[in-house]
């Protein structure tokens, strides 16, 4: 069976100052044999996080795809390794949208950190307009097989579902959006890249994720975890997911 991975993803928040909530975080990990569960920081945070929470999974939330060079600005799968990162997001909407990241280039990414040794989340969902024009299922689909790099070594990839009209909005899927985008995902994974890898793959969902909520959409079928944004910045909040999951 696919073991559960609660990774929250930071976004722009976090100083020194909230160093104390990955440190409780991470305690509450230690209880939690059976689920995985990670913290994606800002990078100016990786190194602090990983010192202040030894053993636990900090993660990045991007990554340049070369390795170095004349990038101002941009951070490379070695350098989140040198800082302490053990994961790293890629294809994130919110860079998509921002920063104009396409599928290649966000497979490009994805296969620069496995290269380096780490593992990654990669993205994917669709915009409000692609879902009332009934057209999610296909769009998501094409994007996530053409975000994944060529060489995938076992369990060291996972996927996020986000539909983008969810994140950050109180507004989350509901249970039939979520398992049938699950399902289908699952089954373009084992179209693109066989039986094996599709059954390996864990696949989460992010978007509004809260401790309310968690149990509820852990709980469907062919969802592995939750990505989360907003409710991972405090331990409060973070923790009753992770024991929604558990
Ligand atoms: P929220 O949980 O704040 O909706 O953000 C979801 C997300 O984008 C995680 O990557």
């Amino acid at each position: 069976a696919r073991r559960k991975l609660i990774a929250g993803n930071w976004k722009m928040h976090g100083i020194a100052g909230d160093l104390g909530e990955i440190t409780r975080i991470s305690m509450a990990s230690e209880t939690l044999s059976d689920i995985d569960t990670a913290i994606c920081v800002p990078a100016t945070l990786i190194e602090r996080a990983s010192e202040a929470a030894p053993g636990f999974v900090i993660g990045g939330q991007d990554v340049h795809a070369e390795p170095r060079g004349a990038f101002t600005g941009s951070i490379s799968a070695a350098m989140l390794v040198d800082a302490g990162a053990e994961t790293v997001i890629v294809g994130h909407s919110e860079r998509r949208e921002a920063f104009g990241e396409t599928d290649a280039q966000v497979a490009a990414k994805a296969a620069a950190a496995l290269a380096a040794g780490l593992d990654v989340i990669v993205c994917c969902g669709e915009s409000l307009d692609v879902r009332e024009a009934g057209n999610a299922l296909e769009t998501v689909g094409k994007q996530i097989v053409a975000s994944l790099p060529g060489e995938i070594p076992e369990g060291k990839l996972s996927v996020a579902y986000e539909p983008i009209w969810a994140i950050g909005t109180g507004k989350v899927a509901g249970p039939d959006e979520i398992r049938e985008m699950h399902a289908h995902l699952r089954g373009e994974l084992g179209k693109a890249r066989g039986e094996t890898f599709a059954n390996e793959t864990k696949i989460l969902y992010g978007g509004s994720v809260k401790g309310e909520n968690a149990g509820d959409i852990l709980h469907l079928d062919h969802v592995d975890g939750a990505l989360v944004g907003g409710a991972s910045l405090t331990a409060d909040q973070f923790i009753p997911i992770m024991n929604a999951a558990a």
